[in-house]
């Protein structure tokens, strides 16, 4: 068999009571998300498809931060975003500023399949969802009781300067190497608790959340969707493999710390280089986190290192 590979990650971020308390719920879910998506890499199917499905199965399970169960704004609101990109022709599709979209991901998907655009956001992408007849859903559907309860805890105990520090984040993302050697990646967002209304982050970036390129890796970032931003995280690890002899784990490891050893942002990156290899990185307490690959059966963690 050819070699496949595969590695999602639910997020990069500081511990909380509530994930200790859902440490073995979240373990469950990490391994049922990755036998399904390799399941379908075992198929032969298209690396895009499994990094898809992976998204979706983590935008439906409430305990990520991604569609049903997104975090919560500055006015009491979801927005969501994502992105999903193919490594051999850079095909790529984006949207931000989401309301009503079940799967933000699969919308992200019907962009680079049929768009000339890569990015629509807010009542533009809403009315492409349409179009597109794409899952719809009410917006209580994607308020969970845990981000709920977050938002009520804090939105009257916090100035509006201490709101935008809380860093209650995640992000779900997917890289897969297929066994015709496509790269794909996919990310997919809630975004920041208390983040302002109309702010984007970095999961919807092409370049920066979420990249592939067969000549080079795969990569998603998470954690502050800022500094991500800052270091064109994603596109800053494919030129390091082009440009350098750092092996996919290194040049992860180079960006987050080295490049940004003194930083006091959460980062976070996981990457599949052009022979399939894993690299994975992060600054965090923790990195909801598992990879599986024809060479090595499947690893979950979180706390582990
Ligand atoms: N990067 C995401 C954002 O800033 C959050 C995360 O990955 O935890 O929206």
């Amino acid at each position: 068999m050819s070699k496949i590979s595969l590695v999602i990650h639910g997020g990069a971020r500081k511990d909380s009571e509530f994930i200790r308390e859902y440490r073995d719920d979240y373990k469950a879910a990490l391994t049922e998300v990755s036998q399904l998506t390799y399941a379908i890499l075992k198929k032969g199917k298209h690396a895009l498809d499994a990094v898809e499905a992976a998204v979706v199965y983590m935008e439906d399970h409430i305990l990520f931060n991604a569609g049903r169960g997104s975090a919560i704004n500055s006015v009491g609101e979801t927005e969501m975003e994502a992105a999903i990109m193919e490594g051999k022709e850079l095909r790529s599709g984006a949207v931000t500023l989401l309301k009503k979209v079940k799967n933000p991901v699969s919308l992200a998907r019907h962009i680079l399949e049929d768009s000339k655009h890569i990015l629509l956001g807010a009542e533009g992408a809403l009315e492409y969802a349409k179009y597109k007849k794409v899952q719809l859903e009410y917006d209580s559907y994607f308020i969970t009781p845990h981000q709920y309860d977050v938002f009520m805890e804090e939105r009257d105990s916090k100035t509006e300067k201490e709101k935008e520090n809380i860093l209650n984040h995640g992000t779900v993302g997917a890289v897969a190497f297929d066994s015709k050697g496509n790269i794909a990646a996919a990310t997919s967002t809630g975004g920041l608790a208390f983040n302002r209304k109309g702010r984007v982050g970095d999961a919807c970036m092409i370049g920066i959340g979420c990249y592939a390129n067969n000549k080079t890796c795969g990569v998603c970032s998470t954690g502050d969707g800022e500094i991500n931003i800052r270091n064109t995280s994603a596109a800053y690890i494919s030129m390091l493999l082009e440009h350098t002899s750092l092996s996919i784990q290194e040049a992860c490891n180079y960006l987050i710390h080295s490049r940004n050893k003194d930083t006091t942002s959460d980062m976070g990156l996981i990457a599949i280089d052009k022979s399939g290899n894993i690299g994975i990185s992060y600054n965090t307490e923790l990195m909801h986190r598992a990879w599986i690959s024809s060479e090595r059966g499947l690893q979950v963690k979180i706390y582990e290192p």
